[in-house]
């Protein structure tokens, strides 16, 4: 699948063993970074080269699509999805009873 752009990252922070490689080998301005010494989380990169989540040693940075893509919701929640889900039935089965079709 190809790779999105701009990339949003997240670290698991009870893996993460605070080494700084995802900094060091990142070409991001100074400053993109977390008070952990990892890169920014939460922060659009639109370089999205992932030698960060390339080089982690414990595989602890996770991405997303920064911008929904076309025809998928990155950044929605699960939960969201199912609620969302969930609504569209109920639409579709009261358009059923009533006569009217979806
Ligand atoms: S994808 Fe590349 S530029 Fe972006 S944070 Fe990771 S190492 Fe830095
Ligand atoms: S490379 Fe991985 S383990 Fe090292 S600081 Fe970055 S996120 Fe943490």
């Amino acid at each position: 699948m190809p790779k999105p752009h701009p990339v949003v990252f997240s670290v698991d922070w009870n893996a993460c063993i605070r080494c700084g490689a995802c900094v060091a080998v990142c070409p991001q301005a100074a400053g993109f970074t977390t008070p952990f010494d990892t890169i920014a989380v939460d922060t659009p990169c639109d370089i999205a080269c992932m030698a960060c989540e390339k080089i982690c040693p414990v595989t602890a940075i996770a991405w997303r699509a920064a911008i929904p893509q076309r025809g998928a919701h990155p950044e929605r929640t699960l939960s969201e999805r199912s609620e969302s889900k969930r609504k569209s039935k109920e639409r579709v089965a009261g358009a059923g009873s009533s006569g009217i079709k979806a």
